[in-house]
C-alpha cells in the first residue's frame, strides 16, 4: 500500500535533550522529501509542536487533531493545514487511526506509549495491517526495548507478532521499512495449529 499519510505520536513536552526535538525535525523533512502527510495530536507544545512546525517549514502537509478540553487550554497549533477539533481523546486516537496509513513514535512520555501500543494492540488483533514504528532516538526506546524482548521470552507476547513493531535509530530507515511492510498473517484470536 502506498504510504501517504503517517501518524506521529510524539512527546507534549520537549524531553530533557534538544536531540529529540531536532530527531522530530529531520522526521519532518524525510516524511516532505516523501511526500508523505503528517497526522498528530495537534498541539503546538513539546516535540509534537517541532514535528509540525518543519513540516509546515517544508511545504508539507500537517493534520492535526485534538479534542475540545485540550484546543480550548490553548495548547492547538493555529496554523496547520486542518485541524480537527473533537469531543474527546477517544474520538481523536479513533481519528487519527483512521487517517493514517503508518504510525511512528518518536520520543514521548505515557500518551506516547500508550498511543503506539494502541495501535500495536490493533495491529495483532487484524484490526488494521498498517505499519508501526519506534524512533529510537539517542536511545531513549533502548529500555522499552530491553523490556519487550523479556514480554517475549516470558510468552506475554507470542514471538510471531515480533515483526508487527519495527525499529529504527533515525527516519529515513524507518521511512524505508515502512515502505515494503507486510503485515504477519497471523491473528491473536488465531490456535497456534491455525497458524
Ligand atoms: P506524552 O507522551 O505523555 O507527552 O503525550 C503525548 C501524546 O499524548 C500525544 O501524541 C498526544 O496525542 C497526547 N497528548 C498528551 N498531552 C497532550 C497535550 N498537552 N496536548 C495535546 N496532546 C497531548
Amino acid at each position: 500500500m502506498k504510504i501517504k499519510k503517517i501518524c506521529v505520536y510524539c512527546g507534549s513536552s520537549s524531553g530533557k535533550n534538544p536531540v529529540y526535538s531536532l530527531a522530530a525535525t529531520s522526521l519532518a523533512k524525510d516524511l516532505c522529501a516523501r511526500g508523505i502527510s503528517l497526522v498528530y495530536g495537534g498541539a503546538a507544545v513539546g516535540v509534537m509542536g517541532a514535528v509540525a512546525d518543519a513540516v509546515l517549514a517544508a511545504g508539507g502537509e500537517a493534520i492535526g487533531v485534538i479534542p475540545k478540553s485540550l484546543a480550548i487550554k490553548e495548547v492547538a497549533h493555529d496554523s496547520l493545514s486542518e485541524l480537527h477539533v473533537v469531543a474527546s481523546m477517544h474520538e481523536r486516537k479513533a481519528m487519527m487511526a483512521e487517517l493514517a496509513d503508518g504510525f511512528i513514535a518518536l520520543p514521548g512520555g505515557w500518551g506516547t506509549l500508550e498511543e503506539i501500543f494502541e495501535m500495536l494492540t490493533w495491529a495483532q488483533l487484524g484490526f488494521h495491517e498498517k505499519p508501526c514504528g519506534l524512533l529510537n532516538i539517542d536511545g531513549y526506546y533502548d529500555g522499552l526495548i530491553a523490556f519487550l524482548d523479556n514480554a517475549f521470552e516470558q510468552q506475554f507476547v507470542n514471538e510471531l507478532y515480533r515483526p508487527i513493531l519495527l525499529m529504527a535509530r533515525e527516519p529515513n530507515a524507518l521511512l524505508d521499512q515502512f515502505a515494503v511492510y507486510q503485515a504477519p498473517k497471523v491473528r491473536k484470536w488465531m490456535g497456534e495449529d491455525e497458524l
